[in-house]
């Protein structure tokens, strides 16, 4: 069965496509720059048919869609009742979900009656406990508005996660997994007995650890304080937490680890980014293996935790964490979320 993987973004279509259930990789690329003045590629429709130029006789359709809110534990397969739950919580994901769902639907018009599945990104994280995913704010705004810890990365802690377990030969659901994928976005996950227990980005990828430009964790009063004191917008409110902050906004140099890394002995300002950076990290690994008690192995993945080892001995220092009987075996293993799309899909219709 061929199996084409879709992560459709707002001007891009990255695609794989797998022999399943070999897991074989038979095309991979992507269309960018769709919509662009310049650009030949009109729209996603017309993206998604050059793509299926390149990709022979596909069978089934798996596409990455960002957000499933609550609606959605599981792949499902995509029909108008799901395309109507997709677009209604695009209200959660206003850059993600409706830039998804042009890719669905580009795909259900060019392919009639081929079999279209929704691989969620936060489906992974709905086995996390009510206690884990409230915020300390009226409950009503929560069972009104669906405000929320959501949690995202969740198909790339899930496929690392069974790597894991695969290379330590022991069943998922005997395992307590830490998994960080640090990229430009960055998140770490608990992942106790094969489940998601917390995970580190909340209601929006803004929560949780210094990213790429991304503030993470602050104390929310200092919305307000900013606000105030220099008449900022929601609008320059929203890009100033998301675009000039992180790696970028304290180095004021890049949002780029590379780049940084080189830095590190030279630039007081890179050094204490990257400090913050791995601060911040090794403080979340240490509140999971609190709250799991203790770890069967830490994982990192993404391009920061693939292969920039010096940031990873930063995060996980030798020799530290001696409190714990039993030492986390420390692992790097590299992501394939649409490898872990095609799987699920493929679950969900041989
Ligand atoms: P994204 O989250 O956008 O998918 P990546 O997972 O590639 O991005 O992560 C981007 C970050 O990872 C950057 O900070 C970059 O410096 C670092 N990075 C990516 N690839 C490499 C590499 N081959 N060697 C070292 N660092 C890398």
């Amino acid at each position: 069965m061929k199996i084409l993987v879709i992560n459709s973004g707002s001007s891009s279509i990255k695609y794989k496509l797998f022999g399943m259930p070999a897991q074989k990789l038979q095309v991979k690329g992507a269309i960018e720059h769709i919509g662009e003045p310049r650009s030949k590629i009109k729209d996603h429709y017309t993206g998604l048919k050059e793509i299926l130029q390149r990709s022979s006789s596909v069978h089934v359709v798996g596409h990455r869609v960002v957000h499933g809110a609550e609606e959605f534990r599981k792949p499902v397969v995509i029909n108008n009742a799901v395309i109507a739950k997709i677009r209604q919580a695009a209200a959660l994901a206003p850059l993600h979900n409706p830039a998804n769902l042009v890719g669905i639907l580009a795909a259900k018009k060019l392919l009639p009656g081929v079999k279209q599945v929704a691989v969620f990104d936060t489906a992974f994280h709905q086995s996390i406990p009510e206690y884990a995913y409230i915020y300390g704010l009226p409950y009503k705004y929560y069972t009104n508005y669906g405000i929320r810890k959501y949690g995202f990365h969740g198909t790339s802690h899930h496929y690392v996660a069974h790597e894991a377990a695969s290379r330590l030969k022991k069943p998922l659901s005997r395992l307590k997994i830490i998994t960080c994928h640090l990229g430009n976005g960055c998140s770490i996950t608990a992942i106790d007995k094969g489940r998601s227990v917390d995970t580190s980005m909340g209601f929006t990828p803004l929560e949780g650890l210094i990213m790429g430009t991304r503030c993470g964790d602050i104390d929310p009063a200092l919305v307000t304080y900013l606000m105030r004191k220099f008449k900022m917008s929601t609008h320059q409110i929203d890009d100033l937490l998301n675009k000039k902050s992180g790696l970028k906004g304290i180095s004021g140099i890049s949002n780029d680890m590379r780049v940084l890394q080189k830095r590190y002995n030279r630039n007081k300002r890179v050094r204490l980014a990257i400090d913050i950076f791995a601060y911040r990290a090794r403080k979340y690994i240490a509140s999971y293996i609190g709250i799991m008690d203790g770890a069967d192995a830490i994982v990192f993945t993404a391009g920061i935790g693939e292969h920039q080892g010096s940031i990873r001995s930063r995060i996980w220092r030798r020799g530290g964490y001696s409190y714990l009987k039993k030492k986390p075996k420390v692992m790097v293993i590299p992501t394939d979320e649409e490898l872990m799309i095609a799987r699920q899909t493929y679950e969900l219709v041989k």
